[in-house]
């Protein structure tokens, strides 16, 4: 279900995905902050199937309702909207913390918001979790450690953060939110954990919040081109979303209340992740396992889907039925374009304190993962197509 299509009808007789019986005494009451947006949505699915009674708080700035309207209705479920700059009151046992934009596109939208967010926010969900005595997990990021003098990062490097840039709202934000929690914890005995996320992908991205992955993967499958923003050479580690949310889960079991990094070792240049994407849509699309948009020559204009499944020469009869030569998307190019401002140039996690104290290691390939997320925005480009 995790890549369910945006447009899941409910009926009236409404089905859900399983979900454990819990003893009582194993049931937890559990705050998402964020709930509604790519990563707090799968964590929302884990922790329902396990069983958890879940209230998710959401303003709805990046995240949308639909990635969570599957739950609705659910006995266990609860979606309230609301801005966590608020203050607000529930009796829960554990705050995933989560609230706060991730791709630079949506924080740097209003980047006030996004300090008031990181702080007041924090400060407001510290604060609940003080009154009802709830374990408190902060999803922080690997961008506090900013343009980095160390490689691979450690939990006990400090970090490089330019305080002035465009992306200070965002880095410096989750450094006051890491600071505030480690204040809560020292002087109200607060338990604390604290989750330095690595760059992260999968089903239910935003496809247009400019984040790496959906990009390029949304670039290839239009037949447009990738754009590489500099040289291509700057590094990235990404993870599979259902690994990051299997390492919250555990870090929020665990007894552990220093930060943890969460994220994969393998590295490559953005070049080479652009490389991977456009040669595995590629060839899904080749063997028929994804839809083909190809561009009509319909007076309305609109596009048209070839089915998925269809074989190459079906696809092809279609084309030459289209007036293309060529399927549009079949080949998409790879582009270098002015590089963005403060873009870390290498990020890459030491997980040995994961591995350590969690025995978290990611468990998806990058072939499993990225096919997994082709396959989902194919469909929403072909829902897309067809309105
Ligand atoms: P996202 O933008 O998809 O989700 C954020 C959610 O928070 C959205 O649903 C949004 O509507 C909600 N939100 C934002 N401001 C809010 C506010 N003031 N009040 C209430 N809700 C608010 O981002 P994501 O990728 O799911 O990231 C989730 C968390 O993980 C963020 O805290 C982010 O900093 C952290 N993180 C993510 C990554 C990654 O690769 N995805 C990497 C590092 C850290």
């Amino acid at each position: 279900f995790a890549a369910w299509p945006r447009s899941v009808v409910h009926s009236s007789r409404q089905t859900f995905p399983p979900v454990k019986r819990l003893a009582v005494k194993d049931r937890k009451r559990i705050l998402v902050t964020g709930g509604a947006g790519f990563v707090g949505s799968h964590l929302v699915d884990r922790l329902m199937c396990l069983g958890h009674d879940v209230v998710v708080l959401d303003n709805f700035f990046s995240g949308s309702k639909l990635s969570i309207s599957h739950w609705g209705g659910h006995p266990n479920f609860e979606l309230v909207r609301a801005d966590v700059v608020e203050t607000f009151m529930v009796e829960v046992d554990q705050i995933y913390h989560l609230a706060c934009p991730a791709s630079p596109k949506a924080y740097q939208h209003n980047a006030v918001k996004t300090l008031k967010t990181n702080f007041m926010g924090t400060m407001n969900m510290l604060g609940l979790a003080k009154r009802v005595k709830a374990r408190f997990l902060l999803s922080s990021t690997s961008e506090i450690y900013g343009s980095p003098e160390e490689h691979p990062q450690k939990e006990t490097y400090w970090g490089n953060v330019n305080c002035v840039g465009p992306r200070a709202c965002y880095d410096e934000g989750k450094r006051v939110a890491e600071a505030l929690t480690y204040g809560y914890h020292r002087q109200d005995n607060v338990d604390v954990r604290v989750a330095r996320i690595f760059n992260c992908y999968g089903p239910r991205m935003n496809s247009s919040d400019g984040r790496l992955v959906s990009n390029f993967i949304v670039a290839a499958l239009r037949g447009e081109d990738l754009q590489i923003y500099g040289d291509g050479t700057a590094t990235r580690s990404l993870m599979f979303v259902h690994d990051l949310v299997t390492g919250l889960i555990k870090l929020m079991s665990s007894s552990y209340t220093d930060p943890v990094n969460i994220g994969t070792e393998d590295e490559a240049t953005v070049a080479e992740w652009a490389t991977l994407i456009r040669d595995k849509v590629e060839e899904m699309r080749d063997r028929g396992e994804i839809a083909l948009c190809v561009a009509s020559d319909d007076e309305d204009g609109e596009e048209e889907v070839l089915g998925e499944g269809e074989g190459e020469e079906e696809q092809e009869d279609k084309l030459v039925l289209a007036g293309l030569e060529r399927p549009r998307g079949r080949r998409s190019e790879i582009v270098y374009v002015d590089a963005v401002v403060d873009d870390p140039p290498r990020r890459r996690p030491d997980t040995t304190r994961a591995k350590e104290v969690l025995g978290w290691k990611p468990t998806y390939s990058i072939e499993a993962g990225i096919e997994e997320t082709i396959r989902y925005f194919s469909a929403i480009e072909s829902e897309s197509a067809s309105y």
